[in-house]
């Protein structure tokens, strides 16, 4: 037997904090109790049946057995640009400022190969999708997180990011509509955003997972509107969450011209594209009935309403979120962000995510995702009175 010793890369990742609400579910499990999972930010609605269709047919012609283009196909490229003028009213170059990913993710944690070197820095948001800070390591630069607060709406502080770390910074990356926060971006602070990584020299990485799940007549923004931006970064996006397809793997970036041609030049040395019916399929989503996603959002608001009346009338501190399926709850007096998930889980079989665990400024509060049905969130809040919390 050899000596398998890990890199310095792995030994050095920051510790899983997800390791302790995980062993406390297995436990719970093996006993027998009825756990309602609204830990994990996975749509369980299914993939519409026209979006499934349009993958069979796909995959029934050999012409799509093969190996893809690296960078997508001219078709679904075509159609996300169709799309951007659509929904935002952003002109896009498909040849030059589209690439297809397998999944956003996989887009956001190759991205810092592109760009970062060592030593150097990248802006981050904390909580924040870890994806971003793993990344950045991954490509041996270092990240400075940025607080998202409560009392600026969860948007960062850009004047607070001391000079020196400005100096050495080369991205940034930020999420709205917000996972885990649920706070939503303005066009002033997208201005701001503009304005600094130009005076700055700033790579801008815009993850948009969540602008199509909005509520109440809400229409989140694209960073791409903002005069200038185009400029300054990209925007990642996807179709895991709008189209109910995370299981499928399949997104994209769009924007600055040489940045998502780096990106495409990272890929095309890794991995070899998505599967043509796949890109098929995505264009049926972007391009078919949208009654589907009018569905979805009715739904998630309808759950948003049930559990966020729910709490507050147990005397939780919860604002209603105008986009995102998640709830971003402040914990009780006394309790921290661990505590709190240990404690409905053991007691009441509740899985949650403590907030700490998508960065140090995520303590004090817990994540909730909407993805369980509305009789079993009428069931979360019975059991939330019943332990008394
Ligand atoms: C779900 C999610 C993604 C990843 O989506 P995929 O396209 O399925 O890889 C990216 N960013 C955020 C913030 C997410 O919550």
């Amino acid at each position: 037997m050899i000596r398998i010793e890990k890199s310095d890369r792995l030994k050095n990742l920051p510790p899983y904090l997800f390791k302790e609400i995980d062993r406390q579910k297995e436990e719970a499990g093996k006993r027998g109790i009825d756990i309602i999972d609204l830990g994990v930010g996975d749509p369980d609605m299914p993939t519409p049946p026209h979006i499934i269709e349009a993958l069979h047919m796909a995959a029934l012609n050999p012409g799509n057995h093969r190996y893809p283009s690296y960078t997508g196909m001219d078709d679904f490229n075509k159609a996300v640009a169709r799309w951007y003028k659509r929904r935002f009213n952003v002109d896009l170059d498909y040849k030059k400022e589209i690439v297809t990913l397998i999944g956003s993710k996989e887009g956001i944690a190759h991205i810092p190969l592109a760009f970062i070197n060592p030593g150097d820095v990248a802006l981050v948001t904390s909580p924040g999708y870890p994806v971003y800070d793993i990344g950045v390591r991954f490509a041996d630069g270092q990240t400075y997180f940025m607080d998202l607060l409560k009392e600026n709406n969860f948007l960062p502080d850009l004047d607070a990011v001391p000079d020196e770390i400005v100096g050495k910074a080369k991205m940034m990356f930020i999420n709205y509509p917000n996972n885990p926060t649920s706070g939503v971006a303005t066009d002033e602070f997208f201005q701001e955003v503009v304005s600094f990584a130009k005076a700055n020299n700033i790579i801008v990485c815009h993850d948009a997972a969540y602008t199509e799940l909005a509520f109440d007549g809400y229409r989140p923004i694209s960073f791409l509107e903002t005069e200038g931006a185009k400029e300054v970064g990209i925007e990642f996006h996807s179709l895991s969450k709008t189209y109910n397809m995370t299981g499928w793997r399949i997104g994209f970036a769009v924007g600055r011209a040489e940045a998502i041609q780096a990106l495409g030049q990272v890929k095309s040395n890794i991995d070899s594209g998505v599967f043509q019916a796949i890109q098929m399929a995505g264009i049926a989503a972007m391009e078919g009935d949208q009654t589907c996603l009018k569905e979805t959002n009715r739904e998630y608001a309808s759950r948003r309403d049930i559990l966020v009346e729910g709490l507050v009338n147990l005397g939780f501190s919860v604002q209603k979120p105008k986009a995102t399926f998640y709830l971003w709850i402040e914990v009780p007096q006394g309790y921290s962000s661990a505590k709190t998930a240990s404690r409905l889980l053991t007691e009441a079989g509740i899985v949650v995510t403590p907030g700490n665990g998508f960065g140090a400024a995520g303590e004090g509060y817990i994540r909730i995702a909407l993805t369980v049905d509305k009789e079993r969130l009428k069931e979360v809040i019975e059991r939330i009175n019943s332990i008394g919390f």
